[in-house]
């Protein structure tokens, strides 16, 4: 089984459980930093070290900021609203059929509830009426008792995306740039994280993910 069809078979499965819109990043993150300190790596928050001057082999994650040696990526919106009550309970995410945009309603803890994600070509970051009134919406269609939820938080991102809308990895020599995770980042990045090891450790080319100079 090559490459991409692992990763659609992750995606698939995980999807069918609905497994990765459940985890909640801000609590994730943390965790992930831990192990890598814990694995003796070192994290440097608010350094932005120009690629050049790095020594050794260099894996740059930059997303959207890789757009200097990655000119055809792209930003593609997600807004998403958080709001509280305690007069419903969900015991897994709830995704809506809908006719445009594939909305879901995610339980957290402490009576939160996570309402996303839009996808929008465009890249500025505001949230606009239009979303909040389709992700507020869906929320009202799972359940009548979120009209008196209160609203904690609108907020945005811009996914990664090449023009294809797969991910790539892109070697050349000690540079390896992984990048163009769009909508599945959470969900794809250690399937990701594994082919950029093997290659790292054996050489290894996937040749339906990776491109090399
Ligand atoms: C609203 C929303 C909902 C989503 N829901 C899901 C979901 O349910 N499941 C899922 O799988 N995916 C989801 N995604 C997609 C997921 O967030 C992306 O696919 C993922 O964030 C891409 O990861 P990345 O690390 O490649 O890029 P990014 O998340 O963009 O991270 C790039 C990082 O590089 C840093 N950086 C930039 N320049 C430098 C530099 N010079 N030095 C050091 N660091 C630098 C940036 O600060 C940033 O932290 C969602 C996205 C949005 C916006």
């Amino acid at each position: 089984m090559n490459a991409l069809d692992r990763i659609r078979k992750i995606c698939m499965a995980l999807s069918e459980t609905q497994e990765k819109i459940s985890h909640e990043p801000r609590r994730v993150l943390p965790k992930l930093h831990q192990r890598i300190l814990a694995a003796g790596g070192t994290i440097k928050f608010n350094s932005e070290p120009l690629l050049g001057e790095i020594e050794g082999i260099v894996i740059d994650c930059r997303g959207l900021s890789a757009r200097d040696s990655q000119p055809d990526l792209r930003g593609v919106k997600g807004e998403l609203i958080l709001i509280e009550t305690s007069e419903v309970e969900l015991s897994r995410p709830v995704r809506l059929i809908h006719p445009r945009w594939p909305l879901y309603v995610i339980p957290r803890e402490d009576n939160l509830f996570m309402l996303g994600a839009t996808s929008i070509e465009a890249e500025d970051t505001g949230v606009s009426v239009r979303s909040a009134l389709e992700l507020l919406g869906a929320a009202y269609a799972v359940h009548p008792a979120f009209a008196e939820a209160r609203i904690l938080e609108f907020g945005s991102g811009l996914r990664p995306a090449f023009p294809d809308n797969l991910p790539r990895i892109a070697i050349d020599q000690n540079r390896i740039a992984v990048n163009g995770l769009y909508r599945h980042g959470f969900l794809i990045a250690p399937a990701l994280a594994e082919l950029t090891l093997a290659y790292v450790e054996r050489g290894r080319i996937d040749n339906e993910v990776m491109q090399c100079a």
